[in-house]
C-alpha cells in the first residue's frame, strides 16, 4: 500500500484519527484538466474546537517526552519524505500544477526541514542569568502549547512543513489548516508522514478549510501562537484577530520583489536568472521577481532576450508533457493576472511576449515601457508576468526598488558584488541575493520579510524556530526560603 492511499483519508479530516468533518467534503480538482482527483474533508469551528481540546491534552505528555523520543519521530518523518518522494511529487504535479522539478524541490526541502527540526529538541534551550541574590536564576525556553499553522496553495508542502516540523520538535501540538485547493499535497501528505513516523495521536491535527476555518483557528483560546503564510490582506485580518486575543502571530505575507540589473551585468546570464525569477511555478511564489529594474544602457538587449525566452517556454499539463510552466491554480487567479496585464497595456505598457491564455495556462508575459503606476508593476501579480523598467543611476534604482509597501526579497546582478551589497543596504527588504534572482529557499536560512511582507519574524535555522515556537520562562531556585520583614 502507498503512503497516500486515498482509502485512508478520502473525504475526511484528521482529528486524533481520520474521520468525517462537520464542515462537509470538497473536491480535489486538477487545475490542468478540471478533473476531480479525490475528495477531502472540510473542518468547521466545531471540528477545530474538538481538535484543539485533544491537541492540548496530548501536548503535555509530548513536552515531557525525552528529547531523543521527539528527535526520533522527526528523523523518521524526514526518511519517509525521501522514501515516498515519487508519490508526493505526483500529487504536487497534479493537484498544485507544479512541474516535476518543483515537486522534487519541495520534497527535498520537506525532508531537510524534518532533519533540521530533529536537532532542535537537543539544542541549548536556556541560559544561566546573573543575579544579586543567593539563588540560581535561569531563562528557559518552553513549548507554547498548541500552535496554529495556516498555509497557502503555492508551495504547499514547504510552507506547511517549515512550521509543523519545528513546532512539533520543540514540544508543541499543532493544528494545521492547509489551503483547501492543495490539501492533499500540502496537508494529507504531511499528516500521513507523521502518522507513519509514530507521532502520538492528537499532536498533529489536519483541518483543511477556508477563511472561516482559519479565523476559528486563530481565535480558539487553546491556540497560543499562529504561524500564517499567505496574502497581505488575509495576514492583516489574522494579525488583527490575534492581537485582539493577545496571541503571537508570525505573518509571512506577499511580496513584489525587485531584480536590479546594473550596467556592468552579463545580459545573457541576467535575463536567464530574471526569466526563472518571474516564470518559475507560473510566478506563483511570494519571492517571485515581480519587478525588473534594468540599466538604460543594456535594457533593450535585456528585454529582447527575456521576451525571446518567454515566447519559447512551453506551457501545458505537467503530468503529461515536459513543460516549463503548468496551469495557474484556478480561474479566479488567472482572471486577476489577466486583468493586471490588460489594464497595464491599456495604460501604456508594451506587451513584448505572452499576455494570452488558454484555460488555466497563462503564457509567460513580458511588459516594457512600464511606469511606477502600471498595475502589473505596482501590485503583486502572482502570475508569470515580468514587467521591466529602466533606470539611469544607482540613486534612481534605489528609489524605484524601495517604492511600494512590500519588502520580501531583492536580487542585484552586477560584476561588482561590493557595489551590489552597498546598493542593497539602501533598500528595505528581508532577503538579499547578490548575483542571483529573488527566488531562493533553504531550511537553515532565516526566511521572512519587512513592511507589508510580514511582521519581520523568521522561519529557518534553530534561532528563528526557537524564537517562533517557544515562550521564555524565568526560573529562580534557592536552597531555603529567605527571611522577609513581613
Ligand atoms: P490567502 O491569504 O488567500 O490564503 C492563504 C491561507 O490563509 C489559506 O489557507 C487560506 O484559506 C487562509 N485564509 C484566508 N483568509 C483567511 C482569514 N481571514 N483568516 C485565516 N485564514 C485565512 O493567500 P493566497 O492568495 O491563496 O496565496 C498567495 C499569497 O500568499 C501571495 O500573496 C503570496 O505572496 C503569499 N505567500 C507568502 C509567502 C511568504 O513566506 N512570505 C509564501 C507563499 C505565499
Amino acid at each position: 500500500m502507498t503512503l497516500l492511499d486515498a482509502s485512508r483519508w478520502s473525504g475526511q479530516i484528521f482529528s486524533s484519527g481520520w474521520k468525517a468533518a462537520h464542515g462537509g467534503v470538497r473536491s480535489v480538482v486538477e487545475p490542468a484538466t478540471g478533473d476531480e482527483l479525490e475528495r477531502i474533508g472540510l473542518a468547521d469551528a466545531t471540528d477545530i474546537a474538538q481538535a484543539a481540546e485533544a491537541a492540548a491534552q496530548a501536548q503535555h505528555g509530548w513536552a515531557e517526552a525525552s528529547f531523543q523520543e521527539r528527535a526520533a519521530v522527526l528523523r523518521r518523518a524526514g526518511q519517509l519524505f525521501e522514501q515516498h518522494a515519487d508519490e508526493f511529487i505526483e500529487w504536487i504535479v497534479r493537484e498544485a500544477g507544479g512541474i516535476p522539478p518543483k515537486g522534487q524541490f519541495e520534497v527535498g526541502i520537506a525532508a531537510e526541514e524534518c532533519y533540521q527540526a530533529a536537532a532542535l529538541p537537543a539544542h541549548v534551550l536556556g541560559a544561566i542569568l546573573p543575579t544579586t541574590e543567593a539563588r540560581l536564576s535561569l531563562a528557559k525556553r518552553v513549548p507554547v502549547g498548541v500552535v496554529g499553522v495556516i498555509s497557502p496553495f503555492n508551495f504547499p508542502l514547504i510552507l506547511g512543513i517549515r512550521s509543523v516540523a519545528p513546532a512539533l520538535a520543540l514540544g508543541n501540538a499543532v493544528l494545521f489548516k492547509p489551503d483547501p485547493r492543495t490539501a492533499v499535497c500540502g496537508g494529507v501528505s504531511i499528516m500521513r508522514v507523521f502518522e507513519e513516523a509514530g507521532l502520538p495521536p492528537g499532536l498533529l491535527q489536519l483541518l483543511p478549510g477556508g477563511a472561516e476555518a482559519g479565523e476559528a483557528l486563530v481565535t480558539h483560546p487553546l491556540v497560543r501562537v499562529i504561524s500564517f503564510t499567505g496574502s497581505t490582506p488575509a495576514g492583516r485580518k489574522v494579525g488583527e484577530l490575534a492581537g485582539r486575543h493577545l496571541k503571537r502571530a508570525h505573518l509571512e505575507l506577499g511580496g513584489n520583489s525587485a531584480l536590479l540589473v546594473l550596467d556592468d551585468a552579463d545580459v545573457a546570464k541576467a535575463a536567464s536568472a530574471g526569466a526563472f525569477g518571474s516564470f518559475n511555478h507560473q510566478g506563483q511564489i511570494c519571492m517571485t521577481t515581480g519587478r525588473h529594474l534594468v540599466h538604460d544602457r543594456i535594457a533593450d538587449e535585456y528585454i529582447s532576450v527575456l521576451a525571446d525566452k518567454a515566447a519559447h517556454l512551453p506551457v501545458g499539463n505537467p503530468a503529461k508533457d515536459p513543460v516549463a510552466l503548468g496551469p495557474v491554480i484556478d480561474a479566479h487567479q488567472r482572471d486577476r493576472i489577466h486583468e493586471l496585464v490588460t489594464s497595464s497595456v491599456a495604460g501604456g505598457a508594451r506587451l513584448r511576449a505572452g499576455g494570452t491564455y488558454e484555460g488555466l495556462f497563462y503564457q509567460a508575459t513580458v511588459l516594457d515601457q512600464v511606469q511606477p503606476a502600471t498595475p502589473a508593476w505596482s501590485e503583486e501579480v502572482f502570475g508569470p508576468v515580468a514587467p521591466v523598467m529602466r533606470f539611469s543611476s544607482d540613486d534612481e534604482a534605489v528609489a524605484l526598488a524601495s517604492a511600494g509597501e512590500y519588502g520580501l526579497s531583492l536580487g542585484i546582478i552586477t560584476r561588482d558584488p561590493m557595489r551590489g551589497l552597498a546598493l542593497a543596504e539602501r533598500i528595505p527588504t528581508g532577503i538579499v541575493h547578490i548575483n542571483d534572482q529573488t527566488v531562493n529557499d533553504e531550511p537553515a536560512a532565516p526566511f521572512g520579510g519587512v513592511g507589508a511582507s510580514g511582521t519581520g519574524s523568521r522561519f529557518g535555522g534553530p534561532d528563528a524556530n526557537i524564537e517562533a515556537f517557544t515562550d521564555t520562562r524565568w526560573i529562580t531556585m534557592r536552597g531555603e526560603v529567605p527571611p522577609y520583614p513581613f
